[in-house]
């Protein structure tokens, strides 16, 4: 893409409720740009990253048999009377009437819909398992939307939904999930853990988290310093006023705290915040008996599904990955999310050999399906090396005075290195490097 070309609006300005890097990058940035109380656009720089990870996402899932399927964001309120959860939702569920006075619900999730879907169509235990996902918008009225994308009213989710026609079986899925999950965020580059967490009446290992390590979190986490295991608090004090005590520590407060008790395997548990970005559940038949959605068995007796939930943040991992990566001057994307691996920048746009060779290693990169942008405005030097900075191209390569000698530079973000390469070394560092 050519720079004079795309709509990246990048500014200095930072709306005064962006107190975390990543809101105030992605909208510094040209990502983001928000509507309206926890409402954001995608521009154009936003909108290839959630797609890039939507579509590792996708081929994770795809990959481990999971079928894609595309809801109704708009779901009729009868549904969720009939589970139940027209009452327990509470206010963060938006219902709305159409103009004969029916009531609807902007989805908050989508477990009613989906057992609703299979319901009469997947009659025998010979249909079974089955696992259905979606990645769509979802909508909740948040009593507190704030810190830009983590947690926003209107969010793009993965939610997955599985029908077994035994426990075992969905334990099965389950922990298939799990190792799926973790393949998507390592994939994403992510530094996580897996914890515990509360799955209320059905207990023990029901219910496990996906949290990416950043000292915002908004959760707080016992983690083992030397096995895998880890926890959210909350599965650890009964009483909610104590999860919110820890919840509002920051990480410097909890670094200091000790824990007296030590993991299973004898090594110390440490406090650590987490930001959730995912979150797979063992349903069992909550919702397939309230919605009487059945299948025949191998004696053709109906049963109920056994149904297991499976989340993913996706909108929120967008905002995770700069959490994690970022330094003072804006973003520093990882490998499978940037939006453009190279940016190609000539400094001095009046210098006709430095305009040709641009557009030469440009046309050359595009030829290769590198992901490239040619920054070929008519601004400072200074100027474009701050705003792809704030970006976060993983490497730029400076076409500049040391043309005249026969280098360029490529500089490296994350190690903010520059180093000289020959002109005629150059298509070959970058695709080395990529
Ligand atoms: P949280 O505890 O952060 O409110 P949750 O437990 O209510 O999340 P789930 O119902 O488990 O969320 O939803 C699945 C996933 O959707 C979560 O793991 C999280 O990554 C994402 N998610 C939930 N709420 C939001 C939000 N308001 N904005 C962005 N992503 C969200
Ligand atoms: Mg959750």
């Amino acid at each position: 893409m050519r720079r004079s070309k795309a709509f990246i609006p990048t500014t200095k300005e930072v709306p005064s409720d962006a107190t975390l890097p990543s809101h105030q990058f992605l909208i510094r940035g040209g990502f983001i740009n928000q509507q309206g109380a926890g409402l954001y656009n995608f521009m154009p720089l936003g909108k290839i990253v959630l797609e890039k990870i939507r579509t590792i996402v996708k081929e994770e899932l795809d990959n481990a048999g999971c079928n894609e399927v595309q809801l109704s964001f708009v779901t009729p309120m009868s549904l969720w009377e009939r589970s139940g959860r027209s009452e327990t939702m509470g206010k963060e569920m938006l219902r709305i009437q159409d103009r004969h006075q029916n009531s609807f619900v902007l989805s908050p999730t989508n477990e009613e819909a989906m057992v609703e879907l299979v319901k009469n169509r997947v009659t025998s235990y010979k249909d079974l398992p089955l696992n259905l996902y979606q990645i769509n918008t979802k909508f909740r009225d948040e009593a507190r939307p704030r810190y830009g994308l983590l947690r926003g009213r209107e969010f793009l989710m993965k939610d997955g939904y599985s029908f077994h026609a035994s426990k075992e079986d969905m334990v099965r899925e389950f922990n298939l999930m799990e190792e799926t999950y973790k393949k998507i965020f390592t994939r994403l580059g992510l530094d996580f853990r897996v914890v515990e967490a509360d799955s209320g009446a059905i207990g023990g290992e029901g219910s496990k988290e996906f949290h990416v390590l950043a000292n915002s979190g908004e959760d707080t986490l016992v983690v083992c310093e030397s096995c895998d295991y880890g926890a959210n608090i909350e599965t650890i004090f009964e009483d909610e006023a104590q999860v919110d005590a820890y919840n509002e520590k920051s990480y410097e407060e909890l670094a200091v705290l000790e824990l007296e008790q030590k993991c299973s395997c004898g090594a110390t548990l440490i406090f650590k915040k987490g930001i959730e970005v995912g979150h797979i559940f063992q349903l069992g038949t909550k919702y397939s008996a309230a919605l009487e959605a059945h299948f025949n068995d191998d004696n053709g007796k109906p049963k109920p599904f056994e149904m297991a939930t499976f989340g993913i943040g996706v909108s929120r991992l967008v905002a995770s990955v700069i959490e994690q990566n970022h330094d003072e001057n804006g973003c520093i994307w990882t490998k499978e999310t940037a939006p453009f691996m190279v940016n190609i920048m000539v400094s001095n746009i009046k210098d006709e050999e430095q305009v040709i060779l641009g557009e030469e290693l440009y046309l050359k990169l595009l030829g290769e399906n590198v992901e490239v942008m040619f920054d070929d405005r008519k601004e400072r030097f200074g100027f474009k090396m701050k705003d792809a900075e704030l970006i976060g191209f993983p490497y730029t390569v400076i076409i500049g005075k040391e043309l005249a000698n026969g280098l360029v530079q490529v500089y490296d973000r994350k190690t903010t290195q520059k180093s000289s390469v020959k002109v005629g070394d150059i298509f070959s560092t970058i695709m080395g490097l990529i």
